[in-house]
């Protein structure tokens, strides 16, 4: 076990992050945990992928704790948060990283698949929002990152309902970062390109992912960690002036 990061930006914070046991949540675990944070982790389904990463984080000297939430449910999502608060003590950062991304032409899109994308990749950013801020504002400091996507600020076929719900959690970080930011709370947005996880996978793995590659200025797509360091950034007081702000590491595909 090696002594945690003592000058990292997050030394002494607590960051909670949904959807931790694997791709991007993984990632920012690890790099919030190499950063100096303790770290807790929430999971679905990847209750193995979870106990790695807190394993991984406690090797970097660190605490971590992982729990199960469907961060769709809110009394799970507030049991969550009300753990971690018990552990720590404190909790300084939330990301919103849980995430699900169907593809269906906008015609076949079931009501109940609409309503599943918009429970997972947006309301449950109300929840857990909802539920950090009130010991935040307590404490008169907190740092909230979504993961957004660059498909939020542009729309594409076959997902309105995820391009729809990453363009509200660009709106749910601005309209918190207005309602609370003097009372020393920020929330931003980090809205990747394709990055190297799973979901990522299923569209860099085709003919057409190759070619949106071939066309990115960078000639690459992404890989988790460097998005998490974006994440980070966030959290940390480094961005102290940045609040509804939207990072956007895309490789240079989209430059708003
Ligand atoms: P993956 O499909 O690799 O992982 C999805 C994650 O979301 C898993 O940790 C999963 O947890 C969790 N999750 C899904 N539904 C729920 C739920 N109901 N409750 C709790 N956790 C849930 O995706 P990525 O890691 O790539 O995606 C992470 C975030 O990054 C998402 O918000 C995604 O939209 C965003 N993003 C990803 C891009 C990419 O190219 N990869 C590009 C732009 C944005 P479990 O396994 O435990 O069920």
């Amino acid at each position: 076990m090696s002594e945690r990061n003592g000058s990292g930006p997050l030394y002494g914070r607590v960051v909670a992050v949904t959807g931790g046991g694997r791709g991007l949540g993984r990632s920012i675990a690890l790099a919030a945990a190499a950063a100096g944070a303790d770290v807790a982790i929430a999971y679905r389904d990847s209750e193995a992928g979870a106990k790695s990463v807190a394993d991984e984080a406690r090797a970097l000297g660190v605490d971590a704790d992982v729990h199960r939430c469907d961060v769709t449910d809110r009394a799970q999502v507030f049991g969550f948060v009300a753990a971690v608060e018990r552990r720590f003590g404190r909790l300084d950062g939330l990301v919103n990283n849980a995430g699900i991304m169907p593809e269906t032409p906008f015609l076949d899109v079931t009501p109940e698949e609409w309503d599943r994308v918009i429970a997972t990749d947006l309301t449950a950013a109300f929840h857990a929002s909802q539920a950090v801020l009130p010991g935040m504002l307590e404490r008169g400091s907190g740092s909230i990152v979504n993961i957004a996507s660059r498909l939020g600020l542009v729309g594409w076929p076959g997902v309105a309902h995820y391009a729809g719900a990453k363009a509200g959690l660009i709106a749910l970080a601005k309209s918190i970062s207005r309602e609370f930011g003097q009372r020393g709370i920020r929330a931003n947005c980090v809205a990747p390109g394709v990055t190297n996880t799973d979901m990522g996978r299923t569209v860099m793995e085709g003919e057409v992912g190759r070619k949106r590659m071939a066309e990115l200025p960078l000639g690459r797509f992404g890989e988790p960690e460097e998005v998490a360091d974006c994440v980070v950034f966030l959290l940390s007081d480094a961005s102290a002036l940045l609040l509804g702000q939207t990072l956007n590491p895309n490789s240079g595909g989209l430059m708003p």
